[in-house]
C-alpha cells in the first residue's frame, strides 16, 4: 500500500521572514549579516563564525510570510482529497517553540493537522545520532556511514524514521538544491521507496540560470503553462502583463528571456530554448 508524506523546508521555501545569518569574528563582534539564500554560498574566513539567534525567534517566524508558490502546491495537493501526511523539515534550533507554531499555522491555513512527530529539527535528539548511525541498511552501515557527509547523514536519519513509520512515497519540498541532492541517498539506502524532490524557485531565477549556463539547447516545462507564465512574470518584457506573453505562445510566437533564451510553445508543450 502506498503512503506518502510530502515535507517542506521551512526558512524560503515555506516562509520568508526578515532572520539573517550574522557573521562574527572571533571577539564575537558581528561583521555582517546574511540572508538564508547568501549564507548557503557564505564561506567563513578564519576567526569567523555563524550566530543564528534570529532563526530560533518565532517572534520572527511568525511575522514572515508564507511563500503564496507553496502555499499553492499545498492547496492543489488538498485540493485533489490526499491522504498524504504532511511534515516539516527545518534547520531552526528549537522545536518546542516552533512546533506549536507550524501546527497552528497549517491548521488556520490549509487544515491540516500537523503531527508533532513529523516536524524535523536537526537540533532534535533524533538527529544528533546521525554523527554514529550503525543500524542502518546496506551499504550505509558502520564505516560507510561515518564517510559521507553531514547533509547526507542527516537525510538517512530522517528517512529511516519516516520509513519506520511505514512511509514508502516521500517528496521533499525546498529552496536548496543541496539539501534536495542529499535526500537522493534515500534512494541507495531504501530502493523501495520513491523520492521525489521538488525545487523551490517561485521566480525560477534559479532553475533559468542554470538552463543559460547548460549544454541543453531546450528543456521542456513540466508545469507548462503555470511555469511559463511565472517565467513572463519575473524575467520578460511582459513582466506586467503576462497574460499578452502566453497569448503570443499560444499564437506561435517567442518571448526573448534575455542573453539569447527564449520562450515557446510547440503544440501544448511550453519550452525554453536557446537562439540558434
Ligand atoms: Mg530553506
Amino acid at each position: 500500500m502506498r503512503r506518502s508524506i510530502h515535507v517542506f523546508d521551512l526558512d524560503d521555501t515555506l516562509i520568508r521572514t526578515e532572520a539573517k545569518v550574522r557573521v562574527l569574528d572571533s571577539e564575537g563582534r558581528k561583521l555582517r549579516s546574511l540572508t538564508p539564500a547568501d549564507f548557503t554560498t557564505y564561506k567563513l574566513q578564519t576567526g569567523e563564525s555563524f550566530d543564528f539567534r534570529d532563526f530560533s525567534d518565532v517572534g520572527i517566524l511568525s511575522r514572515g510570510i508564507v511563500l503564496k508558490y507553496t502555499r499553492d502546491i499545498i492547496e492543489t495537493i488538498m485540493h485533489h482529497g490526499t491522504e498524504s501526511d504532511f511534515g516539516i523539515l527545518t534547520a531552526r534550533g528549537d522545536k518546542r517553540l516552533h512546533a506549536p507554531f507550524l501546527i497552528r499555522l497549517f491548521a488556520a491555513l490549509f487544515g491540516i493537522r500537523l503531527k508533532n512527530a513529523l516536524i524535523f529539527a536537526l537540533s532534535d535528539d533524533r538527529f544528533l545520532r546521525h554523527k554514529e548511525k550503525s543500524d542502518l541498511p546496506e551499504p550505509f552501515q558502520g564505516k560507510r556511514f561515518t564517510q559521507l557527509g553531514i547533509p547526507e547523514r542527516k537525510a538517512l536519519v530522517i528517512a529511516q524514521d519516516l520509513v519506520s513509520r511505514g512511509y514508502n512515497d516521500i517528496s521533499l519540498y525546498d529552496d536548496s538544491r543541496e539539501n534536495l541532492n542529499a535526500f537522493k541517498i534515500i534512494c541507495k539506502a531504501f530502493p523501495e521507496i520513491v523520492y521525489k524532490s521538488h525545487f523551490i524557485d517561485p521566480t525560477w531565477k534559479v532553475r533559468l540560470e542554470e538552463f543559460k549556463v547548460s549544454e541543453l539547447r531546450q528543456k521542456t516545462l513540466t508545469s507548462g503553462r503555470k511555469s511559463a507564465e511565472l517565467i513572463l512574470e519575473n524575467h520578460s518584457r511582459s513582466g506586467k502583463d503576462p497574460e499578452a506573453g502566453l497569448k503570443i505562445l499560444d499564437e506561435g510566437g517567442e518571448v526573448s528571456l534575455g542573453r539569447g533564451v527564449l520562450l515557446r510553445k510547440d503544440g501544448s508543450r511550453f519550452l525554453l530554448a536557446k537562439a540558434d
